[in-house]
């Protein structure tokens, strides 16, 4: 990597520290280099003592399952936080329900049902943690996040551990304004009482259509690009022609053309190509610029034409107290 190395708090107190882990090996498009310390807490109060002892230059990432993330080939300098089965837990108190932010939302979909709680069905569809739900404000079939989170336990860099009311999180069309470096590690969801068999039916309605939808056995990172306002992104990669498109072993998907797949041997450096090809063709067919949903973060693999490659898309400035990783792309940020 590019970045003089590490000296991270070592494992110990709860926390496993792994330095140059695979990502790929999880992450759904199975592509990427390595996190350069991957850390794993088994509580918050272990990530946050940790945290408060790294160095305060040292550039954070939490990840989920990677449903929404292209991880670029030279991997991620810093610190990635994964949270551990620990932190899946999911219960029902008082008609809320309590979520690890490891806990993936068909796992707090089903809770709810099972709890007689409506209005979190759109979990079903969402094929990723609680901690990236939270932060991407991720949503379906007409409700997101905003709309049914209470509250969020959130671990700050500095190492805090704070507990955020659902308005601190400045909810807009998929975009959080929780500060980069901020790790969601528990989340309050609420609804309307509603019947377990209707609430069921809902959700398996949501699965088949996804199913008949979407390439969701492809390893893909879900939705490329937000909807422009007033537009279907979809509908404009189709109209710009971009259906079936490859780049090396990246290809736009046939069955829904906002989905980019690995169909094998891709890179990330592919994927983000083809990605931003299609938004070129879009601009050029229709004028619209397409904005990434997909957050794309780390460093480019060194190219032998550029020297050392640092990743495209660096930001250059950013909101005080909302500093993005270094690495993570502007866009991918919702600006
Ligand atoms: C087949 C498919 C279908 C999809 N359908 C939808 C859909 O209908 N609607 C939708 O909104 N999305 C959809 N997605 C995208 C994705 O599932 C969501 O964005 C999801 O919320 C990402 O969760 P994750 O745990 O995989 O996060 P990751 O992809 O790992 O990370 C995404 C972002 O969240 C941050 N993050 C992750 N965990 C935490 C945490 N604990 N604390 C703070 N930040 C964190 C990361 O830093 C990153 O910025 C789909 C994806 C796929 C592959």
């Amino acid at each position: 990597m590019s970045v003089p190395p590490l000296t991270p708090p070592a494992s110990g107190r709860g926390i496993k520290v792994e330095s140059e882990a695979s990502l790929a090996a999880f992450i759904w498009f199975r592509t990427g280099g390595p996190a350069e310390t991957l850390v794993r807490p088994d509580t918050a109060d272990d990530l946050a003592a940790y945290l408060r002892d790294l160095d305060p230059s040292t550039p954070v990432l939490p990840v989920g399952v990677g449903s929404n993330l292209i991880v670029r080939d030279g991997g991620v300098p810093g610190v990635v936080v994964r949270l551990p089965k620990a932190m899946a837990k999911v219960s029902v108190h008082d008609g809320r329900v309590r979520a690890g932010a490891g806990a993936m939302g068909i796992t707090v979909a089903s809770a709810a049902r099972d709890a007689g709680i409506a209005g979190l069905e759109f979990l079903r569809g969402i094929p990723g943690t609680v901690g990236g739900a939270v932060r991407m404000n991720a949503g379906a079939y007409g409700r997101d996040v905003s709309d049914i989170l209470v509250e969020a336990t959130v671990v700050t860099r500095a190492g805090s551990v704070e507990v955020w009311p659902a308005a601190r999180f400045g909810y807009v069309y998929r975009h959080s304004d929780l500060p980069a470096g901020a790790v969601v590690v528990e989340a309050v969801f609420s609804g309307m009482p509603g019947e377990p068999a209707v609430i069921g039916a809902e959700m398996d309605r949501i699965a088949a259509e996804r199913e008949a939808s979407q390439p969701l056995r492809s390893r893909t990172g879900g939705s490329t690009f937000k909807n422009p306002e007033g537009h279907k992104a979809w509908a404009l990669i189709d109209a710009a022609g971009c259906r079936g498109l490859t780049r090396g072993d990246a290809q736009v998907s046939e069955k829904h053309c906002n989905f980019l797949l690995n169909l094998g041997s891709a890179s990330s450096a592919e994927i983000e190509a083809l990605g931003e090809e299609v938004r070129d063709r879009v601009k050029a067919h229709s004028g619209v610029t397409l904005e990434w949903e997909i957050q794309r973060v780390g460093i480019a693999a060194p190219s032998p034409l550029r020297g050392e490659g640092r990743g495209e898309g660096q930001p250059s400035s950013a909101a005080p107290g909302t500093a993005p990783h270094p690495t993570l792309s502007p866009e991918g940020r919702g600006l």
